[in-house]
């Protein structure tokens, strides 16, 4: 198998690096590939030609039906790429091919329903005030954006922000995660394809020492208008520090600890299966997992054995594999610090099932008992664990998941849409899922978070109001 060469994108070309670093695969260790280590001076080169792009060039005054039809080209070229794309997921990150190949779908439907927005963003009048004068309301492009993802999402996390972004006319600088930088550097060489014009989207790929330079100059420059974040919560905060040297418009989808409540009137058999696959989705290694499960103590002995049940039917194995549902944790470091909370886990709770781990795999692995202010409850794990944590009343209930530094997301079963609502209305969370999680398949309402958990949305018209500005224009009618 062919190693494939990444370079730096920038003004629509490869440019090569003076370093480069390797990026092998968490599966078997064999080299996935090879990646620019780009520096402050890519990072700066890269900002300039975003800028030029910007105020020089002709996509932020382009029409919009220009903008759709690159986004849906774009799309067009995605789908007809899948396999390649999702070959880097699975070569660099270790995700199931499965899971691969419905992230590359999902990209494609996020790019095809910006296109959609593209043709439909329209601003408004206002002449009712003052019949003597006519309000304009205009939103036009906030200017560069500067996108800086992970490793989890590798592709759709970088779409969900590009997709709004040129869909408002923005130029773009990315950055993507040093643990799996290929599919942000084969969208990129796509939207070339697709015609996008050289300098509206630029990427800078480093390892992790530059990273956090690069990273540090998009965010503090003056150069750039937006910055819009993926990541740790710790370095989240750094990201905003950086940015208010210019008080830069900032979004940030950071971590999750989120509850997913049961109730003893809800279809239990389907609550457990879709609990499991909550918190092992992508090993764990996802913002909106549902890591803390509440449930109910008239159904606690029953609820288990349904979950010790469904988590033996997960798949652990090659990712290449279709029948593969858990791959590796990311990287050796990552599964490190899972393993130190499986230790915490057995010091401090019942382990129930799981526990094992080998390689970089990590079993689906669910603790029973667990008190809501430990560590283990209160900390995003970002491995396939479970924290169970018993409740009497839905007051408790409701209060044990607010009882969190995070409010991303949320997940309450139950048959009464009364009980539903109250739940809903009370968690204080980005995203609730009543009898479902992660599974309702509208994957294009806005996502993020309150609290610890960020700030700004994605996906959605919330999502493309991210990368406009307001302008409005008072005309005095003589
Ligand atoms: P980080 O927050 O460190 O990295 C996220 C992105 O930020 C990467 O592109 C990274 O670059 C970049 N970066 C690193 N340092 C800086 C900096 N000082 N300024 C600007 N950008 C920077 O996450 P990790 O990948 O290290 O994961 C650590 C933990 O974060 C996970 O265990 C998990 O808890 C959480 N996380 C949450 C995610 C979510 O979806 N909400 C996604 C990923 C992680 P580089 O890769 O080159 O270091």
């Amino acid at each position: 198998m062919t190693t494939p060469q990444f370079d730096l994108w920038l003004d629509g070309a490869n440019t090569p690096a003076a370093v480069r670093f390797e990026r092998h695969s968490p599966f078997d260790g064999t080299l996935a590939g090879t990646f620019a280590d780009g520096g402050e001076q890519d990072a700066a080169a890269a900002v300039g030609s975003a800028r030029r792009a910007f105020d020089d060039g002709p996509w932020p005054s382009s029409p919009a039906r220009r903008r759709f039809e690159i986004l849906t080209e774009t799309a067009r070229l995605l789908t007809a790429n899948a396999d390649l794309l999702a070959e880097r997921m699975v070569r660099e990150s270790g995700k199931p091919v499965t899971l691969a190949l419905g992230e590359v779908a999902a990209s494609a439907r996020c790019l095809e329903y910006y296109a959609g927005l593209a043709l439909a963003v329209e601003g408004s009048a206002v002449s009712e005030r003052n019949p003597g004068a006519l309000g304009l309301i205009l939103r036009e492009p906030v200017g560069v954006a500067a996108l800086i993802t992970a490793w989890n999402f590798p592709l759709l996390g970088v779409v969900c922000k590009l997709a709004p972004a040129l869909a408002a006319g923005c130029t773009v600088v990315a950055k993507p995660s040093h643990l799996c930088p290929g599919p942000t550097m084969l969208l990129a060489q796509l939207l070339g394809t697709a015609g996008l014009p050289g300098g509206v989207f630029n990427v800078v790929t480093s390892q992790r020492e530059q990273g956090a330079v690069v990273g540090q100059h998009f965010a503090s420059s003056r150069a750039v208008d937006k910055i819009a974040f993926t990541g740790s919560t710790a370095t989240g905060q750094a990201v905003m520090r950086a940015a208010a040297g210019n008080a830069k418009r900032v979004a940030l989808e950071l971590g999750g600890k989120s509850a997913n409540i049961v109730f003893p009137d809800a279809p239990l058999a389907d609550a457990a299966r879709t609990a499991i696959s909550a918190f092992t989705f992508n090993s764990g290694q996802q913002c909106s997992a549902g890591s803390r499960l509440l449930l109910h103590r008239d159904i606690h002995d029953e609820f288990l054995a349904l979950l010790v049940e469904h988590a033996g039917k997960q798949v652990l194995g090659d990712p290449a594999e279709a029948a593969t549902t858990m791959g590796p944790l990311i990287s050796r470091r990552q599964h490190e610090r899972v393993l130190g909370y499986l230790d915490l886990g057995r010091a401090e709770a019942k382990l129930v099932t799981g526990g094992g781990s080998h390689g970089n795999f990590v079993e689906p692995t669910v603790f029973d008992g667990v008190d809501n202010s430990s560590r283990l409850a209160q900390e995003e794990i970002f491995g396939p664990v479970l924290s169970v944590i018993p409740f009497t009343t839905e007051q408790e209930a409701v209060a044990l998941a607010n009882d969190s530094a995070y409010g991303l997301a949320g997940g309450v079963w139950t048959g009464s849409m009364d009980t539903a609502f109250r739940v809903v209305r009370g968690v204080r969370t980005g995203k609730m899922f009543v009898n479902c999680y992660n599974t309702a398949g509208l994957d294009d309402m806005p996502h993020g978070g309150y609290k610890e958990s960020g700030t700004g949305r994605e996906f959605g018209h919330a999502g493309l109001e991210e990368f406009q500005e307001l302008k409005t224009v008072q005309i005095l009618l003589r």
